[in-house]
């Protein structure tokens, strides 16, 4: 049976800085696994027609001197441009947030389509089960999915764990959200940058233009639905029409080639925790990490692509210690 040192559930931001992180001290013995066909997560990139359409996270910010110095390389490699923004400036990937999750993936071991069902605790260490009837050992693992999955997978395996650090994973809240998104033959009147989100009507957060933006040679928009309002309708089959109502002044329908319905079940966690990591097994063997993890000194104070990157980044640095 396989033997990893490390193993890092989840191949989101938080998965693959920690994958990095243990790389640059030059740890080898480590697995990074996610469920998905490509690593990402919610840095999720669709290919609709002869273009494309991010439909998770649009950009990123950088408050932090630590993503600041990535952000000089990922510039020079060619895989980021600044899009919009003063203060902050939105950063974007050239092809697709998705695109920049492969680039900073490429040289880790990563296994896809290995979704984890089970853990059990043998021997001081774990043993690592996915769906498909795979089995390997582990003596530490980082969980880095959002917060209800890690209770889900909990409940599953038998573990030794802190009663009141698992108490405090459950308090962590997360919202659903729907993101539509469409294919239009006409070009759209959003600004030139592609982004709009100010003055939207109720339930609208952001519509974004993938072809203004510059990662899509056909007119692909992505009209994201606040948290709130994503839970109200979460599941309802008339999702399409509510957004084309919402929007009918911003997109032209009758221009409408195709209508695709993301819904993230677990998009971005509404409470928080003032910590980078939780040690589920109080000695640094099992730990969970991700987005929703906020260093206690951040600005922005909400999950996002840095509080993943952060995250993942410390949790790494306490696993290897
Ligand atoms: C609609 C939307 C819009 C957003 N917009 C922005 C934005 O504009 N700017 C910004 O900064 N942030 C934005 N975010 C937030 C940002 O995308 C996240 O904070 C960040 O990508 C989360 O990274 P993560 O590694 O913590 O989690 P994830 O990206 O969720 O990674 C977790 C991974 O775990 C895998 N997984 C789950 N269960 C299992 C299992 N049992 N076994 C194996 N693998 C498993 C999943 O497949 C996933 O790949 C947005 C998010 C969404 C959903």
């Amino acid at each position: 049976m396989e033997h990893y040192e490390i193993t890092i559930i989840g191949a989101g931001m938080a998965g693959i800085t920690a994958a990095r992180r243990l790389i640059k001290q030059g740890r080898t013995n480590f697995l990074l696994t996610d469920k998905g066909k490509s690593v990402g997560g919610r840095l999720a990139t669709r290919r609709v027609a002869d273009g494309k359409a991010d439909h998770g996270a649009q950009f990123f910010t950088v408050r932090t001197e630590e993503l600041e110095e990535e952000l000089e390389e990922w510039l020079n490699r060619g895989w980021i441009k600044q899009w919009f923004g003063d203060r902050y400036p939105r950063y974007t990937a050239i092809d697709g947030m998705n695109q920049l999750a492969q680039h900073l993936a490429s040289d880790i071991n990563t296994s896809l389509h290995t979704k984890v069902v089970k853990l059990l605790e043998i021997d001081g260490g774990y043993h690592v089960y996915s769906e498909d009837g795979s089995e390997w050992k582990t003596d530490k693992v980082l969980l880095t999915m959002p917060t209800p999955q890690v209770v889900e997978l909990l409940k599953n395996s038998k573990l030794d764990i802190v009663t009141a650090e698992l108490k405090r994973l459950k308090e962590i809240i997360f919202e659903p959200t729907y993101v539509g998104i469409y294919h239009f033959n006409h070009t759209t009147n959003l600004p030139e940058n592609g982004h709009l989100d100010l003055d939207l009507p109720e339930g609208v957060e952001r519509i974004v233009d993938h072809r203004k933006k510059g990662i899509s040679q056909d007119t692909i928009v992505s009209v994201y639905m606040k948290g709130d309002w994503s839970r109200k309708y979460y599941g309802e089959d008339y999702v399409h029409s509510l957004i084309k109502e919402k929007t009918e002044l911003y997109l032209e329908w009758s221009t409408l080639e195709s209508e695709q319905l993301k819904r993230w079940r677990y998009a971005q966690a509404k409470k928080t925790i003032e910590q980078s990591y939780i040690d589920l097994s109080g000695d640094g063997r099992l730990v969970v990490a991700g987005d929703a993890f906020l260093r206690s000194n951040d600005e922005a104070g909400r999950t996002r692509f840095e509080s993943a990157y952060l995250s993942g980044k410390d949790a790494a640095a306490y696993l290897s210690w």
